[in-house]
């Protein structure tokens, strides 16, 4: 999708590092971090939002990077979320799984 800022950067359109990258997956460090690790984890194809998925492989594609990315980084403890729709906090629609770490985290999330 040509407007939308995750695919640039999975693109690398925009120039990032990336944290873990494979065919499908492309994952990189949140510019506004919340958390001493804030890591966002994409499917390199556009999906606006879990609305819009309709086969679930792309699901177990960002959770194995997840399992990859935390154990190579010996993070035991960490949250994943992902914001669907604006009022849920999803502000860039391009789904991805926040992975976050490093401080202890409240429940409820605000
Ligand atoms: P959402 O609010 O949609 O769940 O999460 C979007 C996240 O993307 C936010 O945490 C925000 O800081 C991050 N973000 C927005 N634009 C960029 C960008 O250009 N580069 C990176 N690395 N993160 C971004
Ligand atoms: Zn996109």
């Amino acid at each position: 999708m040509t407007d939308c800022i995750f695919c640039k950067i999975a693109n690398k359109e925009i120039p990032t590092t990336p944290v873990y990258e494979d065919e499908k997956v492309i994952a990189f460090n949140d510019l506004n971090p919340q958390a001493p690790v804030h890591i966002l984890v994409i499917p390199k194809k556009h999906y606006s939002s879990l609305k819009e998925i309709e086969d679930f492989s792309v699901m177990a594609d960002l959770f194995a990077a997840v399992s990859k990315i935390t154990k190579e980084k010996n993070i035991s403890d960490f949250r994943t979320v992902i914001n669907t729709g604006a009022e849920a906090g999803q502000s860039v629609f391009h789904i991805h799984v926040h992975i976050l770490a490093g401080r202890p985290l409240k429940w409820p999330p605000g």
